[in-house]
Order: C-alpha cells, then structure tokens, then sequence
C-alpha cells in the first residue's frame, strides 16, 4: 500500500488497520517479556519442527525462528526430509515434548501426504502446543477454559479489538470454516458477546450474509471473493486470506476481499500484505511465553488480553 492509498483512506475516515505496526509493538513488548524471564532465570524455548521443502513453509519457518532469536527466545530447528515417516516425527515430538528447554512445539503444516497431521498434532504435549490445534486445546477454548489459542484468529482478536473494545452485541460473520481459522474464530468472538455466523462455501446468498454483518472476516482463500457491495458501511473488515495471482504479467499477494472496493464501504479493513499476515508469528511467541510460564508455574510478565 503506498502512503497516497493512506491518504486517500484516511479522508475517508476509513481506519485502515496497520498489522505491520501492531505486530511491531507487540514483538518489542515480548522482548521485554523474555528479557523479565531471563532475569527470573527462565528463558522459554521454541522448536519448529519443517519436514520437506516446501518453498512457502520454508518461508514462514525461517520467518519464526528469526523473530524467536530477535526476542530472545530459545530456538529448536528440526528441518527433515519429505521421506520422514511417521513414525519417526512421532519419536521426534516424544522427544521434544520431554525437553525441559523446550515450551512450545510448532509442527510447520501442511505436511507430506504420507503423514496424518491430525495424529501430529494430537501428539503433542497440550502444554507445549503453541499454535492451539490440540483437542484439549480446541476443547478448552469452546468451553471457555485457559487454552493456547491458535495464532491467527487470535492476532485477528487483537487487530478488532484494535479499534473497537466492546464488541457485545454486534453481528459477526466469518467466511470459512476451517479448524485453524474459522472455528477457533467464532469461538473468541463468542466469548466476546458477539452474535457470530459461519459462512462456508455451501452457505445460501453468501452477499446478504455478509451484508449482516458488524465484523466481517474472510478466510476463504478465494481472491478478492468479498466486494465492497457485500460490506455494511462502517464494518470492520479483517482479510485472514493470503492469494498468490497473476496481474499484468506479475505475481502478487491479494486478500479474499476486493480491497479499493471494500475500504469505499468500510469503517475499518486490513490490507494484505500488512495486516493479519504479521500478527501471527507475533501470536506464536505470546503462546511460547505464556507456555513457559504456565508449564514453569512463573507469573506471566504479559498482558491479559
Ligand atoms: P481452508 O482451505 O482450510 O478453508 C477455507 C474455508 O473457506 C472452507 O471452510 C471453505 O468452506 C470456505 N470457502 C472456500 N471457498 C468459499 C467460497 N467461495 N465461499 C464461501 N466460503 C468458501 O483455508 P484456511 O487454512 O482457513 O485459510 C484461509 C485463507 O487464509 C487462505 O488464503 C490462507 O492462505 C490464509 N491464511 C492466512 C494466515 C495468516 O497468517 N495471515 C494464516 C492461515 C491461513
């Protein structure tokens, strides 16, 4: 986005929510976090686990473990070939999930087809489970218990509550439906009084759905789905979806929302790249930080969100 594009938004009164910046506070507040821990002899660990060489996971590991080390975390690199077997990633987190040093345990996704993710996932300790995809974990979040909430729709929570801090009562529709978006979604905006839809790709009318809604959030991973004649003037709009396409010759990044037509009608919407993007690698440090220190009985230096 070029500073005109803010300029002209801004006119318009409509808040464009700057992920990058958010991200950036909240990165340099986990590094005073970890910084309080180490002082109080806990440093908290995480290991990222990368099996094959996909070019997009390789992208976002290189990405986590870099801003692990900039906040001072411990950090585990387990890169294995895509011919590792189960069996043998299972030993692998068994491993990892005795490792005192150890926190958080992060299984990049998706994994080679040979390999049930499910069963991963289930493998690891639910203490150490920093991107929330645990069955205890989903479990305690729809109950309302103390869990480790997925990355994503959490750094989603904190960029609405960004701009507007009491959401009881407002209309919520999210576009999809998937375990690591969606659901855990629908969940924190239930738990903030939300009255929240779930639309997905057999929903009828899909427009006058979205039309409802208060708080929209499209994590479809269909480009530029959601026009701005599906917004409701003043909704805040959150775009989770990250699409590679073709444009006059070259590839770029674009939403699941029609961005210029969207911000016409919005009150506020994240662009992409630069919104929701940043916030998750952000997310998955607090869930380090708050791991160790559940797992370390430690009082937690972060802030309750
Ligand atoms: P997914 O493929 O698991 O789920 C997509 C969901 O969208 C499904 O529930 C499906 O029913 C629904 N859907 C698909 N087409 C639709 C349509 N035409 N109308 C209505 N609903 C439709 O995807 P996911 O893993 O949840 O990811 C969604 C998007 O978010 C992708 O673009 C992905 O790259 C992106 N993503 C971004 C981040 C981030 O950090 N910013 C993290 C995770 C996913």
């Amino acid at each position: 986005m070029t500073k005109q594009d803010i300029e002209r938004a801004d006119r318009r009164e409509t808040i464009l929510i700057d992920g990058a910046a958010v991200a950036a506070s909240l990165h340099s507040e986990l590094r005073s976090a970890v910084e309080n821990l180490v002082e109080r002899g806990l440093t908290p660990g995480l290991a990222v686990v990368l099996v094959g060489n996909d070019p997009a996971s390789s992208v976002y590991v290189r990405n986590k473990i870099r801003r692990s080390v900039e906040a001072g975390l411990r950090s585990f690199h387990h890169e294995l070939p895509s011919t590792t077997s189960e069996t043998d990633l299972l030993a692998l987190i068994d491993r990892l999930n005795s490792a005192d040093d150890v926190d958080g345990i992060l299984v990049q996704l998706p994994l080679p087809s040979h390999i049930d993710a499910q069963k991963v996932t289930s493998a690891i300790d639910p203490a150490k489970d920093v991107d929330g995809f645990h069955p205890m974990n989903v479990g305690k979040l729809s109950l309302g218990g103390e869990a480790l909430i997925p990355c994503t729709p959490l750094g989603c929570m904190l960029l609405i509550k960004g701009v507007r801090s009491q959401l009881a009562g407002l209309n919520a529709v999210i576009v999809g439906r998937s375990n690591i978006v969606g659901k855990p979604l629908a969940q924190l905006l239930l738990r903030e009084n939300c009255t929240v839809t779930i639309a997905h790709s057999r929903t009828a009318d899909l427009p006058s759905v979205c039309r409802r809604a208060d708080i929209l959030v499209a994590a479809a991973g269909q480009p530029e789905l959601i026009s701005g004649d599906w917004v409701k003037p003043g909704a805040i709009v959150i775009d989770v979806g990250i699409n590679r396409v073709q444009r006059e010759g070259r590839q770029i990044l674009v939403g699941d929302v029609a961005f210029e037509s969207a911000r016409a009608v919005a009150g506020a919407i994240t662009p992409v790249p630069g919104g929701v993007g940043p916030m998750t690698i952000a997310c998955l440090l607090r869930n380090t930080i708050e791991a160790a220190c559940r797992r370390h009985g430690a009082a937690s230096p972060l802030r309750t969100l």
